[in-house]
């Protein structure tokens, strides 16, 4: 009998995205978007996933942990997993140069380790690129999986390096590397679809709970051994209403047969 695992996954940007990703650091309104995930968003998700007594995957930047330890604390007390996503949320592909990447992922690493006493296995990458340095330092730094790139739909593969794309040359896929992705999708991701900046995020909720919910339904009857990695943030899915159809959605998923909700460490580290 096949069977599928979901990882839940939670990107706990706080105000960190706002600051460093998307240059809002003097915009109190953004940054209250930030502060309504950490005080309101986060409790409600804790509070579905202890109904479902299902372990989750958070990634948080270093600059959450440390600008709200209790808010992060309070995650890893209720037993779900802290994974990497940079210190600072800055995008890979605008650090200046490598040290300045390492350091930051160095000072995220340190930052979960003074909260969890044990050092991030994964990599979750603020705005899901990598630079060119990202893979290697990844590798540098005893890292074992990365969940940011999309690869294969439902399905983990090893990462590739010295890949080359030359725009005169056919495209080389380079070689694989130990480092494991768990792929992510865009069109598994609440921001893209509700995170309104008076362009983009205003999309009918219906549609996209039934979409995610139609994903998980193709990939159980088709893919043996699939995963499905949902990806929210706390102060996109923590409204009060979308935490209802979070809810349903979880319920749907739960009900099938010989599906496991997992943390994406385990799935990594079963492959
Ligand atoms: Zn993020």
């Amino acid at each position: 009998m096949s069977r599928a695992r979901v990882c839940l996954t939670v990107d706990f940007d706080g105000v960190s995205s706002w600051i460093h990703s998307f240059g809002e650091a003097d915009s109190p309104t953004n940054l209250s978007r930030g502060l309504f995930g950490v005080d309101v968003g986060a409790p409600r998700l804790l509070d579905l996933f202890d109904d479902y007594g299902v372990e989750t995957t958070w990634f948080v930047p270093g600059h959450t942990v440390e600008s709200f330890p209790e808010a992060v604390e309070a995650v890893w007390a209720a037993g779900h997993d802290i994974q990497h996503h940079g210190w600072s949320h800055t995008r890979p592909g605008t650090y200046p140069d490598t040290a300045t990447e390492r350091a930051d992922i160095t000072r995220g690493i340190d930052a979960i380790e003074a909260l969890t006493g044990r050092r991030p296995s994964g990599y979750r990458s603020p705005s899901w690129d990598f630079s060119p340095d990202t893979l290697s330092l990844l590798q540098e730094l005893n890292f074992d999986w990365d969940s940011s790139q999309m690869g294969a739909e439902f399905c983990p593969y090893p990462l590739r390096t010295d890949w080359q794309a030359p725009a005169d040359e056919p495209f080389d896929r380079g070689r694989e590397t130990d480092l494991i992705e768990v792929p992510v999708s865009w069109q598994r991701d609440d921001f893209p679809a509700f995170a309104f900046d008076r362009q983009r995020g205003y999309a009918n909720e219906t549609a996209v709970f039934e979409m995610w919910e139609s994903q998980f339904e193709w990939m159980y009857r088709n893919i043996d051994d699939g995963v499905y990695v949902l990806t929210m943030h706390p102060q996109i899915m923590g409204y009060g209403h979308r935490i209802e159809r979070l809810d349903a959605l979880v319920e749907t998923m739960a009900a099938y047969p010989n599906v496991e909700f997992t943390t994406v460490d385990d799935v990594a580290a079963s492959v």
